[in-house]
């Protein structure tokens, strides 16, 4: 299959030397290219930024910004069979964006924002027959908001955990997480290492290709 599998946070400029970003290291989602790549799968890995390398075989393509990325995968997805949405995608960006640095005198205290468009949402007309997965973070029982999450956004799969719990969220190199699909009861999956979480995916997905 071509699988395509966004990673990382977005960053989201106030002028060239400061931004707006989260805490999303793209462990998880380089994790998974790495682990569909070994699987025999043609990998494209969209990255915002973070400092891993790229996994072997894997094509990268690294984006900065929400928009930037959402550009990215509407350009790569007529190839695709499978996408996954791992990424940290930045709900909302500065409302204005200076092509220089600004000088704290010129800056407003109050930060103006504008939403972010839904990457998944803005792509559902392109789904086709291709299977979309996502990820719902949440601090706290991730289960109610996921299955929110996979019916508004038309998901196959979430992939949900608490980044609070013990083993799982940003910067480290295990998870805990459960899958959420319409049809089957939810399953929870054991701590493990990411790369392990990602083969879980990839065996997901071949199994409802
Ligand atoms: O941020 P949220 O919890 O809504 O993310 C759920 C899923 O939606 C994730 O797979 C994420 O990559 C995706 N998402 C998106 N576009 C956004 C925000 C999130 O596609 N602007």
């Amino acid at each position: 299959m071509n699988i395509l599998i966004t990673a990382g946070p977005t960053r989201e400029h106030l002028d060239p030397m400061r931004f707006l970003s989260n805490c999303s290291t793209g462990k998880m989602g380089f994790a998974i290219a790495q682990a569909a790549s070994e699987r025999g799968h043609t990998v494209t890995l969209i990255a915002g930024p973070v400092s891993l390398a790229t996994p072997s075989g894997v094509t990268r393509i690294d984006v900065v910004s929400a928009q930037d990325m959402l550009a990215a995968v509407q350009q790569a997805l007529p190839h695709q069979n499978a996408l996954i949405m791992s990424a940290a995608v930045a709900d909302f960006r500065p409302a204005h964006q200076a092509a220089t640095k600004l000088k704290k005198s010129e800056m407003d205290p109050v930060l103006h924002l504008e939403p972010n468009p839904d990457i998944l949402k803005t792509i559902f007309s392109l789904k086709g027959t291709r299977i979309f997965v996502g990820f719902a973070a949440e601090t706290g029982d991730p289960t109610a908001e996921a299955q929110r999450k996979l019916v508004s956004k038309g998901l196959d799969m979430i992939v949900a955990n608490d980044v609070t719990a013990e083993g799982a969220g940003f910067a480290v190199d295990t998870n805990r997480v459960t899958f959420i699909t319409a049809n089957e009861q939810p399953r929870a999956l054991p701590l493990q290492s990411k790369f392990a979480v990602g083969h879980a995916i990839i065996d997901w997905i071949e199994a409802h290709q």
